[in-house]
């Protein structure tokens, strides 16, 4: 396996540690769970992305969802440059912001109505408002190991950076804040039922990831979604998807069509921006007219419904539904994958689980199965770390952390799959030496 170079990064990483925190913008690219300094990007294209070293990756990161059709994509970038002419924002209303909202919610059976923010966070943040608004309490509950952000009220047991990093609740969240925030386990109905039958009448909302992505890919178990659904109903209380991930990755209308679970509300972020900053949340127009200024609960945003955003967001959301066949080429790309490292794991004897639900995938070094946060936990963090670097050596980029999920693209190509399956042959037999 080939030294990298990564001398220019390691540079840039010097630099920014002065004057930016941690050298990054967001805690997971530091790279700090696979100990090694984070790589600085040069440029991306298609399914590849390169560093300021001139060193070239297949790349699994994929921003973390949003590249869904591959970085630079032409569908994404047209006619993106006459817009910025146009002016790149107004505070004022357009068209596009119309266009937009009628795709969404077409697309997604739970949503009648549908608001524009700037990120996942704002997103899970306006809902929960909502929620609480609409119902007119004041409990939330949410899953350990599901991510919804870094509003204060959600950061509890949360799962990615915060997983990563080990930092079960941020310091500077206000024990106030998350006095009305409870947390259950995915994929447990009973405890659920139990947070329910003690705090019955006073839960606005269960936020969840429908098909967790944010501690790597965890499956619902057979009738848990349902179950989350007849709770909610049985109690009062409103059920929220949390689809930044799942939304128009797991299925052109997320989870909640897969499974066919219809949430209050629903939550995006991502891929409908294609590639630039935007979040979304919807429901039905019962709940959705509560929002300001229809209703009385109060969300606002300077640069909500960007005209770049919406023209990158809808080409791309248009694309994906014209082309159904896209996402079953996309899962066949993630079953090609399951399948390769399942093979090389029994071949070198390595002890993991690679978990796929649809079009998401990801590897745990765990004995399996891994269907709960526990098991998540269980987890060996330091192989994970081992498996990431000699990926990394052959030119493969997988995700910086053991619970994440595996981005694919349109633009992951069958000869980079197998260029991916070999790599991976390659990892798990140098692991099984150790
Ligand atoms: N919800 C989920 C399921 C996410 O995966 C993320 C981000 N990874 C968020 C919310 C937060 O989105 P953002 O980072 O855009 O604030």
């Amino acid at each position: 396996m080939r030294m990298m170079d990564t001398a220019r990064s390691d540079k840039l990483f010097e630099r920014a540690r002065e004057v930016i925190p941690g050298g990054v913008n967001s805690p997971v690219r530091a790279f700090a769970s696979v100990g090694r300094h984070p790589l600085f990007v040069e440029r991306a294209e298609g399914a590849r992305v390169w560093d300021v070293d001139g060193n070239a990756f297949i790349d699994y990161i994929g921003s973390w969802g949003p590249s869904i059709l591959g970085h630079a994509s032409p569908v994404a970038l047209e006619g993106i440059g006459e817009q910025a002419l146009k002016g790149t924002t107004y505070g004022l209303p357009t068209e596009l912001e119309i266009q937009m909202a009628e795709q969404i919610v077409e697309a997604f059976p739970g949503m009648d109505m549908v608001r524009m923010v700037n990120s996942g966070t704002e997103a899970t943040m306006s809902a929960i408002r909502l929620a609480r608004g609409f119902t007119g309490r004041e409990m939330v509950v949410k899953f350990e190991g599901c991510y919804h952000g870094h509003a204060d009220q959600l950061l509890v047991k949360s799962g990615s950076g915060a997983l990563t990093l080990g930092i079960p609740t941020s310091a500077g969240v206000p024990g106030e804040s998350t006095r009305n925030t409870l947390v259950g386990s995915y994929n447990d109905l009973q405890g659920l039922e139990e947070l329910f039958r003690n705090n019955g009448g006073r839960i606005a909302a269960v936020i969840m990831e429908p098909v967790p992505g944010n501690m790597g890919v965890v499956a619902p178990r057979e009738g848990f979604l349902m179950g989350v659904r007849s709770l909610c109903d049985r109690h009062g209380s409103l059920l929220i998807f949390d689809e930044v991930i799942s939304g128009f990755r797991l299925a052109y209308g997320g989870a909640q069509t897969v499974y066919g679970i219809r949430p209050d509300i629903t939550c995006l972020g991502k891929i409908i921006g294609g590639g630039l900053p935007v979040g979304a949340y919807g429901g039905r127009r019962e709940i959705m007219s509560r929002v300001a200024p229809a209703g009385d609960v109060y969300q606002a945003g300077t640069l909500s419904g960007n005209p770049l955003a919406m023209r990158m967001g809808l080409q791309v959301l248009r694309h994906l539904a014209k082309h159904p066949e896209f996402y079953r080429e996309l899962e066949e790309k993630a079953r090609f994958l399951e399948e390769g490292f399942g093979a090389n794991l029994r071949r070198c004897g390595v002890e993991a689980a690679v978990n796929r639900v649809g079009t998401m995938v990801c590897q745990f070094f765990a004995k399996g199965p891994v269907e709960t946060y526990r098991q998540v936990m269980e987890s060996d963090t330091k192989r994970y770390a081992a498996y990431f670097n000699r990926m990394l050596e052959q030119g493969i980029l997988m995700p910086p952390s053991q619970f994440e999920a595996l981005f694919l693209s349109g633009a992951h190509e069958e000869r980079m799959l197998e260029m991916t399956v070999s790599a991976h042959g390659k990892a798990m037999e140098t692991l099984a030496e150790l």
